[in-house]
């Protein structure tokens, strides 16, 4: 009978992160008996108030809209799903993957990009606002779970994960309050780890696959409007040559099978590139591949490719006048509320009415609402009633 422990994975290639090798915890804490330390950040994820809003926020198409839609939840865990996998395949840590993929939408508000766009606007003269900061944020500060600190105390390599792009400005701050931390390879000109640079790449495939899945789906754009662009061409193609009856429909299963088609072959593609990538260069540490340009990546064709279905999506579905309607809807909803806190810190909780820094107080406040919460608390406060 093997003892408990925490699992140990000899598969991991000499490049992966290691848990028993890890930066640490900016509070130093004990071993846990039965996990390692990137484990517990996942559970400590998977815990945390935040993860769980993140049924109830908008990925693209707005919360309310249909239950069928990805939610940032969702999405979350394909992200976790599709990275494992390929991390699996190359010897990198799939649960340092499957850790920074729960985590990394964290930081975003409601109503997805327009929500951002909105509260970044209305923070211009207080330092303005990035979902990529403020997750670091939610796990490092807002998030109170611990009798001695703020914060999940994540580990360096689940921080430096989280924090996928930092301006330059910022991550002098972060060098300032933690010399060599998670701003130093913003501020160096590095890499963070190869679990990190993959779990950004299984989110770009997820959100390009599930995307099209939801726009067909939504009705906003359809599969033969999808067929000019060459990727999904290429899988309608096989996929209709292998199963000729798909073309009577159900239409849903056509579309699935493309998708499934689509996915597996950039998924493959990863895996064939980014390891070719590492026989040539050969890192011996998770360091040494820190400081390599390129590991990770779609091969040349695929990278092109993908950037076309992104650029369709773009025109078709985040432009679509419908989604364009109820992102100014959104829009709205945060400005609103920003000015009302700003107003009345009283109408926020405690907790974030009694601070010194008002103007982070409001966005952290609203930053940290669901699409539903936040059109509650727009209609208490304005009277109006949008998204009705
Ligand atoms: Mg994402």
């Amino acid at each position: 009978m093997a003892q408990a422990g925490p699992l140990t994975r000899p598969t991991l290639a000499p490049y992966a992160c290691r848990a028993d090798a890890s930066r640490g915890r900016r509070h130093p804490e004990p071993p846990a008996p039965t996990r390692d330390d990137f484990q517990r950040d996942r559970d400590r994820i998977v815990h945390c108030s935040a993860f769980r809003r993140l049924v109830y926020k908008t990925q693209v198409f707005v919360n309310h809209e249909g239950d069928l839609y990805r939610t940032r939840m969702t999405h979350s865990l394909e992200v976790a799903q599709l990275g494992r996998s390929i991390a699996r395949s190359l010897g990198l840590n799939e649960d340092l993957v499957e850790t920074v993929a729960l985590a990394h939408d964290l930081g975003h508000t409601p109503f997805g990009h327009a929500g951002q766009d909105a509260l970044d606007q209305c923070m211009q003269p207080h330092g303005g606002f990035e979902h990529n900061l403020q997750s670091l944020r939610v796990v490092d500060v807002l998030e109170q779970r611990y009798p001695e600190w703020r914060g999940l105390n994540l580990c360096f390599e689940t921080r430096e994960g989280i924090l996928k792009r930092c301006p330059l400005p910022q991550a002098q701050a972060f060098e300032q309050s933690e010399p060599g931390g998670v701003g130093h390879r913003f501020v160096a000109g590095y890499q963070a780890g190869l679990e990190a640079q993959l779990t950004n790449l299984a989110d770009e495939i997820a959100y390009n696959a599930h995307d099209v899945d939801d726009g067909v789906r939504s009705g906003l754009i359809t599969l033969q409007q999808l067929r000019e662009v060459p990727l999904v061409e290429r899988f309608v193609a096989e996929a209709l040559a292998a199963h000729p009856g798909l073309a009577q429909g159900p239409a849903r299963r056509l579309l699935a099978e493309t998708i499934r088609r689509m996915l597996s072959a950039q998924v493959y593609d990863v895996i064939d590139t980014t390891r070719a990538a590492l026989q040539r260069s050969q890192p011996h540490t998770a360091d040494e591949a820190r400081q390599l340009r390129g590991l990770v990546g779609f091969g040349d064709e695929m990278r092109s490719a993908s950037a076309e279905l992104k650029r369709f999506l773009f025109a078709h579905l985040y432009r679509h006048p419908q989604v364009m309607e109820t992102t100014a809807q959104a829009r709205r909803i945060v400005a609103d509320l920003f000015a009302a806190y700003m107003a009345k810190p009283a109408e926020m909780p405690d907790e974030f009415a009694q601070t010194d820094d008002t103007p982070r107080a409001v966005a952290d406040y609203i930053a940290g609402m669901t699409d539903r919460f936040a059109s509650r608390e727009h209609q208490r406060l304005t009277g109006l009633r949008l998204f009705a």
